[in-house]
């Protein structure tokens, strides 16, 4: 059983369908004069057209990028190199995506200024340290919709009004939200929205950047002009085609899997916080995507955590230290006020509309089990310690503690 949906996600069936013709019998460059490239551009023409109507953008919004790395970098370096002139301040949050998290580091290094607003316990901004931040340098806010850890949703259509009244431009990070949650650009104010397609069943290597009529970005990737030459390089094309039918996909089951998803997400966190002693759950109980959930366990380490879930056949992921490239503990994790001890026993579960039945009483059990034994081995557990959690407003009515 694959928990891990917010790492990637399987190709689905249709959308492998709809990309098989692209790779052979309509291999045609787009940008070329006769027929088989011509009906690669119309591949193109119509997928351009399903991924706006998707976030209810115009087909003339959309640039193909290789992802969501991409069009964050092409978001946030080509909004700061075209306005440097004009200022050199930008505004983010402390839990962003290390494809915006890094760009900014990198402009940092380039004399740019950037201010990173918390987030409190349950992970969101808010929204007055947001203003306070605001200065007459400030050309860009950058803050994620959904964070694809806890998979807690921040006040866009907020964010993005404030933008507006100060002149300032708004790129989000869509990655998690977008085909979980309505992500309507109109509706969001925003002005810059990155799109990936393998979080959605789609292709990888493949995404696309929003950019709102008017808007104007510096190129990262100089060539032969394609993508109205924001973007060189000849066009993905079976990529694009399955990326916009994955697309159509999720637009279309958008609600019913939103019912699906929370009931089911909603269930797990009952019966984890209810059945394990001295488990929480990290992030905002209701301000959450509909398939994303991360607990902590007191006193267990996640790698164990995870080799012991995958022997009995489940993948999720942790925040802990050693999962990571960087052997830092989770910096999202942290920026909720945790203790980095804390920070070792967490677990995300990450659900997909595509995932077979998931049976959560089966899991419930099996990670209950999995949670004893290993405290049994940890020096760091004592059934008798009353812990100090932060979060036990959030527990049902099991909780040991309230
Ligand atoms: C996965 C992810 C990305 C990166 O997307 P890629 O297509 O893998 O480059 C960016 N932001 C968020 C929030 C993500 O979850």
């Amino acid at each position: 059983m694959y928990l891990d949906n917010s790492a990637t996600t399987q190709v689905s069936e249709e959308v492998l369908n709809e990309m098989k013709p692209y790779f052979r019998k309509e291999f045609g460059n787009p940008s070329t004069l006769y027929s088989i490239g011509r009906s690669s551009k119309n591949a193109l023409d119509q997928s351009r057209q399903k991924v706006a109507d998707a976030i209810n953008a115009n087909p003339d919004e959309i640039i193909f990028t290789s992802g969501g790395s991409e069009s964050d970098n092409l978001a946030i370096k080509g909004l700061a190199f075209k306005l440097r002139k004009k200022g050199n301040h930008i505004i983010t949050s402390n839990i962003e995506h290390p494809a915006v998290k890094n760009t900014l580091k990198f402009l940092e290094n380039l004399d740019y200024n950037v201010s990173y607003l918390p987030v409190d316990e349950n992970g969101i901004i808010k929204i007055e340290d947001l203003k306070n931040a605001i200065t007459d340098d400030t050309i860009l806010i950058t803050i994620m919709h959904a964070n694809n850890e806890i998979g807690t949703i921040q006040p866009i259509e907020e964010i993005g009004k404030i933008a507006r009244e100060n002149n300032i431009i708004f790129h989000t990070d869509a990655v998690q939200s977008f085909g979980k949650i309505d992500v309507d650009v109109e509706k969001l104010n925003v002005d810059l929205l990155s799109l990936s397609s393998h979080k959605i069943n789609g292709p990888k290597g493949v995404g696309a950047l929003y950019i709102k009529k008017g808007i104007r970005l510096e190129p990262l990737i100089h060539g032969g002009g394609q993508e109205k030459g924001i973007r060189s390089g000849t066009e993905n094309v079976p990529g694009i085609v399955g990326f916009a039918k994955a697309c159509e996909i999720v637009s279309k089951n958008l609600d019913k899997n939103y019912k699906k998803l929370s009931s089911i997400r909603d269930e797990l966190i009952d019966k984890v916080l209810s059945t394990i002693p001295e488990s929480y759950l990290n992030g905002d109980r209701n301000r959450r995507l509909p398939n994303v959930v991360n607990f902590r366990f007191k006193a267990i380490e996640g790698e164990s955590l995870i080799l012991l879930l995958d022997a009995k056949g489940y993948q999720a992921s942790t925040g802990s230290a050693c999962s990571s490239n960087t052997l830092e503990a989770s910096p999202v994790l942290t920026a909720l006020g945790l203790d980095p001890v804390d920070v070792h026993g967490s677990l995300r579960i990450s659900l997909s509309p595509e995932s077979e039945e998931f049976n959560i009483d089966e899991f419930v059990e099996i990670i209950s089990d999995v949670v004893s034994r290993l405290r049994e081995m940890s020096p760091l557990w004592n059934e008798d310690t009353d812990y100090e959690g932060i979060m036990c407003s959030q527990h049902s009515d099991g909780c040991r503690r309230c």
